[in-house]
């Protein structure tokens, strides 16, 4: 039994998250239905008065609320420290689940719950550490500025693009910033774990095909059909295998892989290295090439009659600097029937693993578990980084997190039954702590 008054911010870290947790944030991408992150954003504003520090709401539309608040730092002369999670999560089936995906339920060591991963561990362990300075007075060295946002599950537009669009001025003197998908462990062995850091993530290029035709009756010979020149262009596309292109990071990934794993990695064959990488196969294998993925069609309206126009939608995502060229691999796949449309085109980010904040990330994962081997590496999917980085913030995937061995955390990402593991957690807030105070 404790005499302390004092929560310790391991234990608080747990209640926070279960809290967060049993905030139903699903994003549906419809305002009308995100009422949760407004609830979500008061609780996060709630627990931060609680300890005397000041955070403002802005709302992009009525519901779609978004957190921000700054710690001063006591040395004013330094650049700040952005501090970045999302509040939202994806749908979750309760059908589909052991538990309901919005109890916080804690079972056989775990946190479980729609959000428990990606990312309201990370929201609950930023709280759980700045609860503790304020009540223990500590104060960090340059001025750290918090941000939880809405949105991020459906492109940020509600969200990050908001804040750094309409609120520039919160992030001034922001140069860095730390949020998701990285700092999480891979173990290669007892002794040893890989903890990625993300220093890049794919561009997301998502663009929709128009093919026409000429319309008519389904009963006649006709060679002008807008919904066979569509097929053949999104099969073609579907199958085609783009060429590796290796990147800095991946490049800096697989050197240190090579080292710590003892094992040769072929530059002109990188895919049968990434192969024997287990559960982070998947993301890595991404990031070695564009990828264009067929996810939606459309044409027609009966069923004997030929349509004059249809549609496909394609995910294509670009390594950095990759956009264009994956823009006229495309032209040629297609052909010059068919019309490419962009609905959505953000850029890929990429920095360097150096410097000074990735020295104290990579202290601070040592302190707390000395088998560790920080690696920088590339994200496949999209985050809020691809917004701040507009501001010219340099960021990182640093959401610190010890996982057990044969735990699949990438499927876990909008998967079922998301969960956390509470050492796992707890682990994070020691490192959080730690990087924070010295960054
Ligand atoms: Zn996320």
């Amino acid at each position: 039994m404790t005499t302390s008054a004092r929560p310790e911010p391991t234990d608080e870290v747990v209640d926070l998250c279960r809290d967060l947790l049993r905030i139903d944030t699903t994003n549906t991408g419809d305002n009308d239905t995100s009422a949760g992150e407004r609830r979500a954003a008061e609780y996060v504003a709630e627990k931060l008065a609680e300890v005397g520090v000041d955070a403002e709401i802005h709302e992009s539309a009525p519901g779609r609320a978004n957190l921000v608040a700054r710690i001063a730092g006591t040395e004013p002369g330094r650049d700040a420290l952005l501090v970045h999670g999302h509040l939202d999560v994806v749908p979750a089936d309760p059908d589909e689940w052991s538990v309901h995906p919005f109890s916080g339920e804690v079972r056989d060591g775990y946190l479980w719950g729609r959000g428990a991963i990606d990312m309201k561990d990370f929201d609950a362990m930023v709280l759980a550490v700045v609860r503790d300075w304020q009540r223990t007075g500590v104060r960090p060295r340059r001025d750290v500025v918090l941000a939880f946002t809405a949105d991020e599950e459906a492109g940020s537009d509600y969200g990050a693009h908001f804040l750094t669009q309409r609120h520039r001025d919160l992030f001034d003197g922001c140069t860095e910033a730390i949020g998701e998908v990285g700092g999480f462990s891979y173990s290669v062995d007892e002794q040893r774990r890989l903890y990625l850091i993300e220093t890049a993530e794919k561009g997301i290029d998502w663009l929709r095909l128009h093919a026409r035709g000429r319309p008519g009756h389904g009963s006649m010979v006709h060679d002008d059909n807008a919904v066979t020149a569509l097929a053949e262009a999104v099969a073609r596309i579907g199958r085609h295998r783009f060429p590796v292109v290796m990147t800095d990071t991946v490049r800096a990934f697989l050197a240190e892989v090579s080292d710590v794993l003892g094992i040769e990695i072929d530059p002109d064959d990188p895919e049968t290295a990434i192969a024997k990488l287990g559960p982070i196969a998947n993301i890595i294998g991404a990031t070695i090439r564009n990828t264009a993925n067929p996810t939606r069609l459309a044409a027609g309206y009966k069923d004997n009659v030929i349509p004059g126009r249809a549609t496909a939608t394609i995910d294509c995502r670009s390594l950095p600097g990759q956009s264009e060229e994956l823009e006229r691999q495309l032209r040629e796949l297609v052909g010059p029937d068919i019309a490419i449309e962009y609905v959505q085109r953000q850029p890929a980010l990429e920095t360097t693993f150096d410097g000074d904040l990735v020295a104290q990330m990579s202290a601070a994962l040592r302190a707390e578990d000395p088998g560790a081997h920080p690696v920088p590496y590339m994200l496949s999917g999209g985050t809020d980084a691809k917004a701040f980085s507009q501001l010219g913030i340099r960021c990182f995937g640093f959401a610190p997190l010890r996982l057990p061995a044969d735990l699949n955390f990438s499927g876990l990402f909008h998967g079922i039954d998301e969960r956390v593991p509470l050492d796992g957690l707890q682990f994070g807030v020691r490192v959080l702590d730690r990087f924070l105070r010295n960054c």
